[in-house]
């Protein structure tokens, strides 16, 4: 309706304008042509000197015939204003009395358009040759019809084309507008089709690029929610699974002890040392799966401060400097600048030491581990280096996942749960920053993370990134 009516109203303008300017077209010339004939006539008349019934009677067939060819009247006034001659023969010996002709007295010509009537009045003086005093007036009445009855014709042509053109409109729009509520009809049933759980894509609509974009996003964000569905899924059948196997543990350990009945103090402190790892162990994974859970929650419970990361890196390092030397593992601080950065001071410090005590753990004999924080204008740095085993390629898309681990009896064995690296990226998403991985097998491992030294909060970030989320950049 919309497409009709547009189309229909500005035909409707286009042709009244055309047809308009026409009709002032054709008055302009029509006139200009009746008052270059009339001076002629007017000038001849002035020749005479004076006009009477006599005089003019020379011009009368002249008149006459003018006036029929432009479908006229003319009288011939002298300057007492009494007809002299009246090509209709009606108002002969009569005076005219109109305020147009009075005003030709003064030597003007003047012009009325009847347009209710559809004709023209010309009044033009007829001067003396010698002393220009006025001595009478020709006054021509002529009729627009002629041009009028073109305009007519045009416009009769003009509303055809118009009707034929406004069908046309009305058919397209409505082949338009059922083609389109058509596809978006499908494509709802469709949706609708996935909402009761029948079938796992839609297929796309074709014809609109609008609606096939839609059901490509659709289908996108389909696979992703199928995706996410598919990790929970995981997720949950994980924490079961790592919960378990310390449970499974402590129970074959302490059914072994009451199937002896006669064992020594001695076993059965063993077998508590062993019981009493699987619980820690336990207690690990379930403080790693709360960390996480309370990391993911995000910007809620992030607690931003200034902090000196120099000094926040000497600590961390401090605490695992034992642990480094157990490994025989050499840890390295290297601080090209002092660094001061809002940021969640006890979240960062728990995802910069996953990375350190990783590159410590997954080293090698004699290994070493390059700490080092530099920072531009807008970002800081942080970059762990170790000599360690390496992440080969084809497990470096996955180890920021949860419970992933590469080596599980190696990580078991180093008291590793899977879940460090999830942590380290929570963290860094929640700063809004960006952690990258370079790594080779057996060539050691490079971490990097970069961010902002100003903390952004969530909404603004957001609206600086018109909504988009985090990217993990992996090199
Ligand atoms: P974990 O508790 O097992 O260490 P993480 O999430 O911290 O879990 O790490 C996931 C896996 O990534 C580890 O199991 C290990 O296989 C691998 N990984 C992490 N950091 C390193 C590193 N610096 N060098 C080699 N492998 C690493």
């Amino acid at each position: 309706m919309v497409v009709f009516l547009v189309t229909l109203t500005s035909l409707i303008v286009y042709s009244n304008i055309l047809i308009a300017s026409y009709d002032k077209n054709s008055y302009e010339t029509r006139l200009s042509i009746i008052r270059e004939y009339g001076v002629t006539i007017a000038n001849n008349l002035s020749v005479l000197g004076v006009i009477n019934k006599d005089t003019i009677t020379d011009f009368e067939s002249e008149i006459k015939y003018f006036s029929n060819m432009y479908d006229g009247r003319t009288l011939v006034i002298d300057k007492n204003l009494r007809v002299l001659f009246d090509t209709f023969g009606l108002e002969k010996d009569k005076t005219l009395i109109s305020e147009d002709a009075i005003a030709s007295l003064g030597g003007r010509e003047s012009i009325y358009r009847n347009k209710i009537k559809n004709y023209v009045e010309l009044i033009l003086p007829i001067n003396n040759q010698n002393d220009k005093s006025v001595i009478g007036m020709l006054v021509f009445s002529f009729s627009l019809k002629a041009p009028s009855s073109i305009g007519e014709k045009l416009s009769y042509t003009a509303v055809t084309i118009l009707v034929i053109i406004a069908a046309i409109a009305l058919i397209i729009a409505f082949i338009y507008a059922f083609g389109i509520s058509k596809a978006i009809n499908k494509l709802s049933l469709e949706i609708d089709k996935i909402t009761d759980g029948n079938i796992d894509e839609i297929s796309s609509v074709y014809g609109y690029t609008e609606l096939e974009n839609i059901s490509l996003s659709f289908n996108k964000m389909l696979s992703k929610a199928k995706k996410l569905e598919g990790s929970r899924q995981e997720f949950v059948s994980n924490v079961s699974h790592e919960l378990k196997t310390p449970m499974t543990s402590m129970k074959v350990l302490a059914d072994a002890l009451l199937s002896q009945p006669d064992a020594s103090i001695e076993m059965y402190k063993e077998f508590m040392i062993d019981i009493n790892n699987e619980i820690e162990r336990e207690n690990i994974i379930i403080n790693d799966l709360l960390s996480l859970v309370k990391f993911e929650k995000k910007a809620e419970s992030i607690n931003i401060k200034t902090t000196d990361l120099n000094e926040l890196l000497e600590q961390i390092l401090k605490r695992l400097r034992p642990i480094a030397v157990k490994n025989h593992v050499e840890l390295v601080f290297e601080s090209f600048r002092a660094v001061s950065a809002e940021v969640d001071e006890v979240k960062l410090s728990s995802a910069i030491s996953n990375l350190i005590e990783n590159a410590i753990k997954y080293n090698k004999e004699d290994g070493w581990v390059r700490v080092s924080l530099n920072a531009d204008h807008k970002f800081f740095f942080v970059k762990i280096v170790d000599s360690g085993i390496g992440i080969p390629a084809e497990f470096q898309d996955q180890i920021f996942e949860r419970f992933y681990r590469v080596d599980k009896a190696r990580s078991r064995g180093t008291g590793g749960t899977g879940l460090g690296l999830s942590i380290t990226k929570s963290v860094v998403m929640m700063h809004h920053g960006e952690i990258r991985l370079y790594s080779k097998e057996n060539d050691g491992t490079t971490f990097t993370i970069r961010i902002p030294l100003s903390y952004i909060p969530p909404k603004k970030y957001k609206d600086k990134k018109k909504g988009g989320g985090l990217k993990l950049v992996r090199l």
